[in-house]
């Protein structure tokens, strides 16, 4: 196979032997991919710093054969972001994105958004924008970016419309129901409230970068993680170890 050449996000790498590491990372054109860079553990690292976690690079590579580890040829640095990991929180934050991000996405599967959605929760880390905020836009726009976040407009049983300012119900398989639905579930399901909901449609209009001094997001900010970490455990079948840890981090304070 030719030389490829894209934008990437490294995600997160691995010692694979003495002197080479395993590197994975989202590209712009190919989606997930994983590769081997020959010399990313040696003192004189061909590589500099382009392949640590959250990098923005240009990354050229080739593949011997389909389904095998790509191979890292070289990179340039378009913008690191590998120094926002001093901070514990925003450490533990990128994490918890990345796993999400490698969770969710199946090797050479593209989608663009999802790299630009990377792009974005770097750029939000960047300009300030508080860690909480980063963490629900992310569940809800990758939740939504994978056809897996549920429609706040109507019941997800019988399709009636929702009216304005009422809170909706957390169907336990995913979806939201109006009370009559609901009333059929062999168990009490949990509502979602108006203000939760408002947030959530502001955050599918809206940048990340609009959050700056996302103040209306915070209050509701519990019970969107509630909806999320539901919807991302029923589709990934665990709970993810670094969100755990991102949790406890936060919920200390
Ligand atoms: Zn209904």
């Amino acid at each position: 196979m030719p030389l490829q050449q894209s934008q990437a996000i490294i995600l997160k790498s691995f010692k694979l032997s003495e002197s080479d590491k395993i590197v994975v990372f989202f590209t712009r054109k190919l989606g997930k991919l994983r590769g081997v860079a020959r010399g990313a553990r040696l003192l004189k690292n061909p590589f500099g710093g382009g392949l640590e976690p959250f990098t923005y690079v240009n990354l050229i590579f080739f593949e011997k054969r389909p389904q095998e580890l790509v191979h890292i040829d070289s990179c340039d640095i378009i913008r690191s972001y590998y120094n926002f990991q001093r901070d514990i929180a925003t450490a533990s934050l990128l994490a918890y994105l990345a796993d999400l991000v490698d969770g969710f996405s199946q090797e050479r599967d593209s989608n663009e958004n999802i790299f630009r959605l990377l792009l974005a929760g770097l750029k939000g880390v960047e300009s300030g924008v508080e860690p909480l905020i980063i963490a629900r836009y992310f569940e809800i726009w990758l939740l939504k970016l994978n056809g897996l976040f549920p429609s706040l407009r109507s019941c997800s049983k019988c399709g009636r419309r929702f009216p304005r300012n009422a809170r909706v119900i957390v169907h336990p398989g995913g979806g939201f129901l109006c009370p009559t639905c609901s009333r059929r579930l062999p168990q009490k399901g949990e509502s979602l409230y108006p203000r939760a909901i408002r947030a959530i449609s502001s955050i599918l209009r809206r940048s990340l970068l609009d959050f700056k001094n996302g103040k209306e997001l915070m209050e509701p900010e519990r019970e969107i993680e509630l909806l999320t970490t539901r919807l991302i455990l029923s589709h990934l079948g665990k709970e993810i170890p670094s969100l755990v840890f991102f949790r406890q981090l936060f919920r200390q304070q």
